[in-house]
């Protein structure tokens, strides 16, 4: 019987020659997050489904059709949808908010929801995430930001637009309940069921509905910001200052509600026309309550996730640079069963410099190494036969130009292996501190 199974719809198998692209991203987003003083969180791929009931917020798409649970003997977990709940989780169990203040943590994780698969919309979706806990202000808020722009930029990436809004604080998210219930009831009939539901439980969702009959209700609803309190109102317009004092271009943009429920004050989104319906390639903003909401002290927070995939698609479409993938520095093809073990002895000595170096694992003949070595670029090759370990010499062949050098090959001398690729002199020493490996400097 034909084995013929499949990865699952809405995932994504990552192959060896396109993971340098991955690769690219993770060093970016972290070498950025860490240049802002935060530091990389770790924690479970599950949690107990609780924990997203009580964050995410029941009447959200994520909870109510998103979410992967499962049943484990008498537990319940869920697979995360998305990585604030188990972050703020985590932070609280190990008593981090405890310590300094502002704690700034970052994460790069798997997310997992039940969607509709298509271009930049996955069941399993990978996100660079942070969360900043501690701070009200509205520095923090610009901060994270900045972060976030400054992440776009270090890619590469062109285009993508930053909206901003601020969805209040209970204060005056109450007085716009009202106002959006007042405004929806005489469209009551018309809308979705889940929107019923919402209009009764919680409004605001009402203008996050994916639906577009729905949508063309929402088009005239009142907008929170004509709602703010005096607070929020301050809050907002510090921010946007500071991101005018930074140069980082924004548009006030009343219709992002975010699709969490715990944001307060500052949503933010970055958003590119070029991939599609799916171009959100970051959101965030501040949850004020949701750490106390979670059982912890009350702690203002704020904090943005990234698609991954979705930068991807920006980077490729813009033609964006990767950093270059690893390849192997040298390949020694040997004939014969003696300068096999010098080939295996010369690579270990060079892969504890650092280098990646190969030799035959196949039992090929010499054409057939070669070939071998051609196909996974290697740079450099030796060819080592009975010949080269009389003398004690070979030769170093530079694969793109061809051209070929003279290399020592004695177990007890200094190499200064140079070249014009590396830039940098490779000295290969064996296990008692002498030279392995040497470069003669002459040209043939
Ligand atoms: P969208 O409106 O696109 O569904 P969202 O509001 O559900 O996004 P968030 O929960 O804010 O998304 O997640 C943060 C980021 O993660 C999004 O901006 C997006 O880049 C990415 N993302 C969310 N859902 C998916 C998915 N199913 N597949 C791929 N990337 C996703
Ligand atoms: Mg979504």
């Amino acid at each position: 019987m034909a084995i013929n199974i499949k990865r699952p719809n809405g995932t994504e198998d990552v192959l060896p020659k396109d993971v340098y692209k991955w690769h690219t991203v993770e060093k970016i987003t972290r070498d950025t997050a860490e240049s802002f003083g935060f530091s990389e969180l770790r924690f479970p791929t599950f949690e107990n489904t609780d924990l997203f009931l009580r964050s995410v917020g029941e009447t959200t798409d994520v909870v109510q059709k998103e979410m992967y649970t499962v049943k484990a003997k008498e537990t319940e977990f869920t697979l995360r949808p998305e990585g604030t709940a188990g972050a703020i989780r985590a932070m609280l169990q190990n008593g981090l908010l405890n310590e300094a203040l502002p704690q700034k943590i970052f994460y790069i994780i798997s997310c997992f929801r039940h969607e509709r698969p298509q271009a930049g919309r996955l069941r399993e979706f990978h996100q660079f995430g942070l969360e900043m806990a501690g701070s009200p202000a509205p520095t923090a808020d610009a901060e994270v930001i900045c972060l976030a722009k400054n992440i776009l930029d270090r890619l590469g990436l062109k285009n993508i637009e930053l909206h901003i809004n601020s969805i209040g604080c209970p204060t005056c998210r109450a007085k716009y309940h009202e106002a959006l219930k007042a405004f929806f009831e005489p469209h009551k009939d018309e809308l979705c069921d889940t929107c019923k539901e919402r209009l009764v439980k919680n409004p605001m969702r009402l203008l996050d509905c994916k639906s577009p009959e729905d949508r063309e209700i929402a088009k005239d609803a009142p907008v929170i910001l004509d709602y703010l309190c005096e607070e929020c109102s301050e809050h907002f317009a510090k921010l946007k200052k500071y991101l005018d004092n930074a140069g980082i271009a924004y548009t006030v943009d009343p219709k992002i509600v975010r699709g969490l429920d715990y944001y307060t004050k500052t949503v933010f989104e970055f958003i590119t026309t070029e991939i599609g319906a799916q171009g959100t390639v970051c959101g965030g903003g501040r949850y004020d309550g949701l750490i106390e909401q979670l059982g912890g002290q009350h702690t203002p927070a704020l904090g943005f996730g990234m698609g991954i995939e979705r930068l991807l698609l920006v980077m490729d479409k813009q033609n964006c640079d990767y950093l270059s993938p690893k390849k192997c520095d040298i390949y020694f093809a040997s004939m014969g069963d003696a300068a096999l073990e010098k080939a295996m002895e010369l690579t270990r000595g060079l892969r504890e410099y650092g280098y990646c170096a190969e030799y035959d694992l196949m039992g090929r003949g010499i054409k057939a190494q070669m070939k071998y070595a051609n196909k996974i670029g290697a740079v450099y090759t030796v060819v080592l036969g009975d010949n080269e370990l009389a003398d004690g010499k070979a030769k170093l062949k530079e694969m793109e130009s061809g051209k070929e050098t003279e290399i020592l090959l004695n177990d007890k001398f200094t190499s200064n292996f140079e070249n014009e690729y590396f830039n940098k002199v490779l000295d290969v020493m064996d296990a008692e501190g002498s030279p392995m490996f040497a470069f003669t400097g002459e040209d043939k």
